[in-house]
């Protein structure tokens, strides 16, 4: 392992609006991975889905 290189995919997280990179704990699940953490998925998860307008 000669350098480290920073080849991992990245998203931004619509909650936080902040990047955040590729971890092990998603390698299965990054296609559905959208969020930074379960705080902000849990904080986008809040917003009732009806219709309210
Ligand atoms: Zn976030």
């Amino acid at each position: 392992m000669a350098h480290r290189k920073p080849n991992l995919p990245e998203k931004v997280c619509p909650v936080c609006s902040r990047p955040f990179t590729w971890r092990k704990k998603w390698e299965r699940v990054w296609d559905e991975v959208k969020y930074c953490s379960e705080r902000c998925r849990r904080q986008r998860g809040q917003a009732p889905q009806d219709k309210q307008e």
